[in-house]
């Protein structure tokens, strides 16, 4: 039989070509990860092994496809930068953001016994995703001060709660105590009630992590006089960074450059 009898089908495919010269970031987050958390037993507010796994996952990504430039994540979601001329599978959005999606959430279960040795999966964990384009450089920068600023404002919040709540108060009474508290109250509550401050926590729970390429120098080898040899050479990084003010950016011109 002739496959040509079937290939009309073909033709109910749609175009979905991402607009060109935009960055794309494609957003995944992980799916009841409150749920996924707590069955897992991770640390609370923060379990740090579950946020270096989900780096080592976004470094995955960066070695996987050279076209991001830079990502950002922060508790169980990652944003990733792809470079504004990218034409990485003729830009469809389909193919971008299930690949992103089916190979994030297969390096989680891979790598997931590295950093969790002592505990099986007990399921497994996935992730949803979306994916849109930003026209311009300060548009992108404000994306991603949007979820640094996210990261604050959350990180606060459940600093406050979890204290509250290892301190003896029901999850209730923490919400309650909280509802429409201010930041300095925030930080005025910890420091006084539990002698946390909040600025010297550490900065990958303040500030989530920026994985992006960095000039690193290694010593190759030593010469005759016992002098180093260095080479600088492009290496994936996690860096928790500022990305809200404008110093990173002009510290680093490179990673947005067109
Ligand atoms: P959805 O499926 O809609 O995304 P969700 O349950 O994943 O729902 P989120 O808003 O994405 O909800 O929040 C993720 C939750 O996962 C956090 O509220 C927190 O409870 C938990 N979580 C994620 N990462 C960590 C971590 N490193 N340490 C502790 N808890 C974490
Ligand atoms: P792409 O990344 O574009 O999808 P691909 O290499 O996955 O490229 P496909 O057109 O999807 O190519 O074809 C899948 C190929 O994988 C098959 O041609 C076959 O060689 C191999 N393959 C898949 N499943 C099996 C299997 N069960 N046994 C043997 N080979 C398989
Ligand atoms: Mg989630
Ligand atoms: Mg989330």
């Amino acid at each position: 039989m002739a496959n040509s009898n079937y290939e009309y089908v073909k033709s109910f495919e749609v175009e979905d070509r991402l607009m060109p010269s935009t960055w794309i970031v494609v957003r995944i987050d992980g799916c009841h990860f409150h749920r996924f958390s707590e069955d897992h037993e991770f640390d609370k507010p923060n379990d740090e092994r579950a946020l270096n796994l989900m780096n080592s996952c976004a470094m995955a990504m960066l070695e996987e496809f050279p076209d991001i430039v830079f990502a950002y994540g922060v508790s169980d979601e990652y944003s990733f930068i792809l470079k504004k001329t990218s034409q990485l599978y003729e830009r469809r959005a389909s193919k971008i953001l299930s690949l992103t999606v089916s190979f994030f959430s297969s390096v989680y279960g891979f790598m997931w016994k590295e950093f969790f040795p002592n505990k099986k999966l007990k399921y497994p964990p996935y992730f949803d995703g979306r994916v849109v384009c930003y026209p311009s450089a300060k548009i992108l920068q404000d994306y991603l001060a949007w979820r640094q600023v996210d990261c604050h404002i959350n990180n606060q919040y459940n600093t406050c709660f979890w204290a509250l709540v290892k301190s003896g108060k029901s999850k209730m009474e923490a919400h309650n105590l909280l509802k429409g508290t201010q930041t300095q109250e925030k930080n005025e509550l910890l420091f006084q009630q539990f002698s946390i401050n909040y600025n010297t926590l550490p900065a990958m729970f303040r500030k989530g992590s920026c994985v992006f390429k960095d000039k690193v120098e290694d010593i190759v080898k030593f010469n005759e006089d016992g002098d180093p040899v260095r080479r600088y050479r492009k290496k994936v990084i996690v860096d928790h960074c500022d990305i809200i003010g404008k110093s990173f950016w002009t510290e680093h011109p490179n990673i947005l450059a067109e």
